[in-house]
């Protein structure tokens, strides 16, 4: 039995040192992945930043509200 329980710490701590030696992920969020969010300007949704129609300093999610809301 104390055969089995060592062969098993041997076995997490294996594990342990090829976890750590392996490049794992940069820390921190990838900013670049992550779209920043905005405000449509006529219904308060939020959108990625990228898909958003930009008009007159304000965000729109369509161009239907950035017409409703320029006018
Ligand atoms: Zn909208």
């Amino acid at each position: 039995m104390l055969r089995l329980l060592i062969i098993i710490l041997l076995l997490v701590l294996l594990f342990a040192l090829i976890k750590r030696l392996l490049p794992g992920k940069p820390p921190g969020p990838d900013e670049s992945r992550i779209a920043k969010m905005v405000r449509c300007d006529y219904c308060q949704l939020y959108i990625p930043h990228t898909s958003a129609i930009k008009h007159a300093d304000r965000y729109y999610c369509c161009d239907e509200h950035k017409l409703m809301g320029s006018e």
